[in-house]
């Protein structure tokens, strides 16, 4: 049973009905003006223009250089973002409430190629109940359900007694600038909700990810005499071997019950070698790169130690490694990890606006993947998680699409978790 006042409920349940045409091709809207990262700017003024017709006080502002180079580690800065403006809404709330962010990227991949999709990839169109285009899922379809979250909420009757701020962030896919800019220089809240793709679970934790390239030394011989040298390809075997029993000690240490469900929660890939420069020739070098994931609680300086000391380990266990000691190199793309307890009062008040509106409660996880909550929860020491209509399995793929009834769904849960988390009188 929920606690929310079933009136309530009723009203915006009914306010999303009648809205969910307008919302529908608001979205189709959106959808149809492409936004791959780096060209957010007509998206943008399409966005700004909604905020102000619906009367919120609507900001555009460029993320600045200045303010991001503090935490330039934990984004992939670009050399500037003219023209690629966050566009930021808020509606003043009537006084003595908690405030509320609520985010959403407008940055898209690359749609791809025409072929693969079979129909245009930014067509809107709606077959079956699904609207299709790439960023319609991820996360086009999150800014449609924040924005009319809150304009169904107003339309039931209610005004919310904190601040709700909506926020349409540039530069997501890349690494997050866009919402760093405006944790750092826009509004704060007491909480913050990003709508990405997480088929409606409750994300209040994210996991971190490591880029790091290995340098592995061996000695030539001609490979007649391949005895006299020493291949790098063998002794990486050696050091691979050791780092994925290194992946499996850390799952076994991980009790962290948000994790789970992963079987693995931490992955450590090598997605590049390479070695060696002639068929013939005993490998004198090679080269490795790959990603190690981590979770909330380990921070990215403790666990690159961690990671070095490992290296070490298994070197010294070696007779060639450890008289060649392997060289590490941290790539650009560190991304830490972030979450609040399973138990935080914002997952309370999602959990149960979610209840309210389906009848069951909710999956509470964590994920293996990063997303922008690591902002606002690092940097803007404000409370955040994920929630939001679709699958993200579909988000980068052709023939991107999201289930309409589920957007609606996600948005009477979202303005029931603005009424919960921000309170509400009845509007003058
Ligand atoms: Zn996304």
């Amino acid at each position: 049973m929920s606690t929310l006042d079933p009136i309530l409920v009723d009203r915006i349940q009914q306010a999303v009905r009648d809205l969910a045409a307008e919302q529908t091709a608001f979205l189709q809207q959106i959808v149809r003006i492409p936004s791959t990262t780096g060209t957010e700017g007509a998206v943008q003024v399409a966005i700004a223009d909604r905020f102000r017709a619906a009367g919120l006080d609507t900001r555009v502002e460029e993320p600045r250089n200045a303010d991001l180079a503090p935490w330039a580690e934990h984004i992939t800065a670009e050399p500037d973002y003219s023209g690629r403006p966050n566009v930021i809404g808020i509606r003043t709330g009537t006084g003595g409430g908690r405030s509320l962010i609520l985010n959403a990227h407008i940055d898209t991949v690359e749609p791809g190629a025409r072929e693969h999709w079979d129909r245009d990839q930014l067509s809107g169109d709606i077959i079956d109940g699904r609207l299709f285009g790439r960023g319609s899922c991820d996360m086009k379809g999150g800014l449609a359900s924040n924005f009319y979250a809150l304009l169904a909420l107003e339309r039931a009757g209610y005004a919310p007694k904190g601040d709700v701020v909506l926020e349409a962030v540039v530069s997501e896919e890349d690494g997050g600038a866009g919402a760093l800019a405006a944790v750092l220089t826009g509004p704060r809240a007491d909480a913050a909700i990003i709508s990405e793709p997480t088929e409606r679970a409750i994300i209040p934790a994210q996991g971190g990810s490591l880029m790091f390239r290995i340098h592995v030394e061996g000695r030539s011989a001609h490979a007649c005499v391949r005895d006299e040298g020493h291949s790098a390809i063998e002794a990486w075997a050696v050091l691979h071997r050791g780092l994925l029993e290194f992946e499996a000690r850390r799952n076994r240490e991980i009790t962290d019950p948000l994790y789970a469900v992963h079987a693995n929660k931490i992955p450590i890939n090598v997605g590049v070698l390479r070695a060696g420069s002639w068929p013939s020739s005993v490998p004198e070098w090679l080269m490795a790169e790959g990603r190690a994931g981590m979770v909330p609680g380990e921070t990215l300086e403790g666990f690159k130690e961690r990671f070095l000391n490992e290296v070490r380990a298994i070197s010294a266990r070696d007779p060639w490694l450890k008289d060649h000691q392997p060289r590490v190199e941290w790539m650009d793309g560190q991304f830490a990890a972030a979450g609040i307890p399973g138990d935080h009062p914002l997952v309370g008040v999602v959990a149960e606006a979610h209840r309210a509106e389906a009848g069951s409660a909710p999956r509470i996880e964590g994920v293996t993947y990063g997303a922008d909550m690591r902002h606002y929860i690092l940097a803007g020491d404000m409370p955040c998680l994920l929630y939001g209509a679709g699958d993200v399995r579909l988000a980068h793929a052709p023939n991107e699409s999201i289930p309409l009834a589920e957007l609606h769904a996600a948005t009477v849960t979202l303005a029931l978790a603005i009424a919960g988390w921000c309170g509400v009188e009845p509007a003058t």
